[in-house]
């Protein structure tokens, strides 16, 4: 397996935001997008909508000593106890992350893209599309889990194939989860396919989003 630095600098590549706005509601439409904007399964945090500052959910262990939201844990550990009851091997390889650890990895890579002899404001620029800046990850709010195949821990687009990932996509939303970064939604979410972070929504939520293909941002009228 490869050291758990490098899986986590080497994910959450963020596309730059295209600020787009998003579209007009009418009234009906309108409540509904308040009571979403309510709702805490379903807080946004991308690029363009950074965590609200001082946030910190309340954890509960998932395994592996990694972290998850108390309020979601029940629904991650169903999902992965189904799943290895028919055979598959999980294997957990993040969940919440401080902002702090957030910092540390997105320092870490300006520091080595000015050793490879780039500007300092360009480092800081570059260094935001490879790690997300501190504040605006999903691991960062305690709701997103990257989910591998044991015997498969690579952070690529091969991870898709293994029997773990066939599975959590065609399950995760009976357990509240998304596959959060789909292939074919890059532009609208500005982070690159990343088929093993999966991201709890709750289950209304989530069965909407997987059977119609859609993108958080999208679900939300935020796209
Ligand atoms: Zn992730």
């Amino acid at each position: 397996m490869i050291p758990s630095s490098a899986q986590e600098t080497a994910e959450e590549t963020g596309l730059a935001a295209d600020g787009k706005s998003g579209t007009v509601s009418d009234g009906a439409s309108l409540s509904r997008e308040t009571e979403k904007s309510s709702d805490w399964k379903l807080t946004l945090v991308n690029a363009s909508h950074p965590m609200e500052e001082g946030y910190e959910p309340e954890l509960a262990e998932i395994e592996n000593n990694y972290y998850f939201d108390a309020r979601a844990v029940k629904y991650l550990q169903e999902m992965l106890a189904d799943g290895r009851k028919e055979g598959l091997d999980f294997w957990v390889c993040s969940a919440y992350r401080t902002i702090e650890k957030q910092r540390d990895l997105y320092e870490d890579k300006v520091r080595r893209l000015q050793a490879e002899g780039m500007s300092s404001r360009t480092a800081l620029k570059e260094a935001g599309t490879v790690v997300a800046y501190p504040g605006t990850s999903e691991h960062n709010l305690g709701l997103a889990v990257d989910i591998v195949a044991k015997d498969y821990q690579m952070l690529d687009e091969k991870q898709e194939q293994t029997a773990e990932q066939q599975w959590l996509m065609e399950n995760c939303w009976k357990y509240g989860f998304i596959l959060r970064y789909p292939t074919d939604k890059t532009e609208e979410t500005g982070i690159i396919y990343e088929p093993w972070h999966y991201r709890y929504v709750g289950r209304e939520a989530a069965r909407e989003i997987m059977e119609q293909g859609i993108c958080l941002e999208e679900y939300l009228g935020e796209a």
